[in-house]
């Protein structure tokens, strides 16, 4: 028998600190996009990676583009662009795991959405790294706020997603401000045309780099139900009451069916929220963080508004309808079944659908399954473990997780045990409590001081 010996993130030259980053967040063994990718970037050499969400490549490229850089040289030396704000929050943040042993490294995330003003100040002390979203970094670039000639890396991730969203022309011209001798990484789930077309124009000699048994097949339970348009609602509200999941993903094809099947199951009492382009971004968040800390179930999402999406373990996907291209199909597949967790992808499918299945087969190394669809049931709606408490006040007013737990355990009355998720942003922090503490928690909060301060704090 071959004994293969496992592979270890020692095995590459990474700087000292990386090792101690990847040890601490118990990063065992390089993935297999990692294995594949960090030789050729760790030896400065342009990449174009065929990687999903959840293959590790986050820290493939982060790892690559952290040992490049010059911590004492304070000039923006890395740019990863993504295509939307959650998902370059994500990036950021993994990138700052990763580089915590490193001392003094300013990382930056610029996306839209947020008033520009606040971002011009940021940028007063250069960054090493910025993150951020093509559109807002054009418009940085227009008002020379940003500087790219010292750039080494540029890192495009989920690249297909960025060129349907119409970010051809902005990556253009940021690509064009960065200096020739740097290094383009690029990730991608898919390799449409535009993706060669873009990787022939601003990369060179890329190793082209394809992993196809990111998710092992045997782990995700796979089905189809078949499913008429007006049928539909039925059908998934039975899937919800039966199987009851902690967590479901529900994909839908556009924003308005979005809307209207998370509107529906909410009026079905099945608690559920709606992810899209076009809510503002608070709701995006208040969405995010609910779903992601308990206190919301079901989220139904368009494609694109899912990719970012950081959740672990999802125990349950739907597929609403069948998207039009295959590869969409085996994304929203892979949301579940994660890290060799089993997971459950559903889909419920009309005949105007069925021709989609043969090309979504041909992906697939199992082929797909038809099994009964989920009927009527008097189960009745689970109601979701937790609750979000929203308190006003965040990272600006030095709030930070331990003095909100602190609160919640304190005054709040709470175990530990009671205290989910703890989320802060700027001016705003989320905190999943327990369901059936929430109330007085609520109340206990409002008459006590966090970090010696009076905010307000509202049930979501
Ligand atoms: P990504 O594909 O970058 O979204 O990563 C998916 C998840 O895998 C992230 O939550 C990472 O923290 C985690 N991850 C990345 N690399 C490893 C590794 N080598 N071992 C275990 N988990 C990892």
């Amino acid at each position: 028998m071959r004994q293969w010996r496992m592979q270890t993130f020692a095995d590459y030259a990474l700087p000292a600190p990386l090792l101690q980053a990847v040890e601490a967040l118990d990063y065992h063994q390089p993935t297999p996009i990692q294995a594949a990718t960090l030789p050729s970037m760790l030896q400065r050499q342009d990449v174009i990676a065929q990687a999903k969400t959840g293959s590790g490549k986050t820290a493939a490229f982060g790892l690559a583009l952290l040992s490049t850089l010059q911590a004492d040289e304070s000039r923006l030396q890395a740019l990863v662009l993504c295509p939307t704000r959650e998902l370059a929050d994500q990036v950021a943040k993994e990138i700052r795991a990763l580089a915590r042993f490193i001392p003094n490294i300013k990382i930056l995330s610029l996306c839209g959405g947020i008033p520009i003003r606040a971002q011009l100040s940021s940028l007063g002390h250069e960054p090493h790294i910025v993150v951020g979203t093509p559109g807002r970094i054009e418009d940085l670039l227009k008002r020379k706020a940003l500087d790219l000639s010292a750039l080494r890396c540029v890192v495009l991730d989920e690249a297909d997603r960025m060129l349907d969203m119409g970010f051809i022309d902005p990556i253009r011209k940021i690509l064009q401000h960065a200096p020739s001798a740097r290094n383009t990484w690029m990730f991608s789930a898919t390799y449409p045309d535009d993706i060669r077309q873009i990787s022939t124009e601003f990369q060179r000699t890329p190793q082209n780099i394809r992993i196809t048994d990111q998710h092992d097949a045997s782990v995700i339970d796979q089905c189809l139900f078949e499913a008429e348009p007006d049928e539909k609602m039925d059908r998934l509200t039975a899937l919800l009451l039966q199987r009851a999941p902690p967590a479901c993903l529900v994909f839908c094809n556009t924003r308005n069916d979005a809307r209207s099947v998370a509107a529906e199951l909410t009026r079905r009492g099945i608690i559920a929220r709606e992810l899209h382009g076009e809510l503002d971004q608070r709701d995006r968040d208040e969405t995010v963080v609910q779903f992601a800390n308990g206190s919301c179930p079901v989220l139904v999402a368009t494609d694109v508004a899912a990719r970012g999406l950081d959740i672990k373990n999802l125990p349950m996907v739907v597929a609403y309808e069948l998207p039009n291209d295959p590869a969409v199909h085996i994304h929203r597949i892979g949301r579940t079944g994660r890290a060799g967790d089993s997971g459950h992808a559903y889909s419920l499918v009309s005949q105007r659908e069925r021709p989609r299945i043969a090309k979504i087969d041909a992906l697939l190394e199992t082929p797909l399954r038809w099994a009964p669809p989920p009927t009527a049931t008097r189960a009745t709606p689970h109601p979701p473990r937790m609750r979000t408490l929203i308190i006003d006040a965040g990272r600006r007013d030095k709030l930070r997780p331990g003095d909100i737990l602190g609160a919640l355990t304190g005054v709040g009355g709470l175990s530990g045990d009671d205290v989910g998720k703890i989320d802060i942003f700027a001016t705003r922090s989320y905190a999943a409590v327990a369901r059936e503490r929430a109330k007085t928690t609520l109340q206990n909060l409002r008459e006590a001081k966090i970090k010696g301060r009076k905010f307000r704090v509202r049930m979501l």
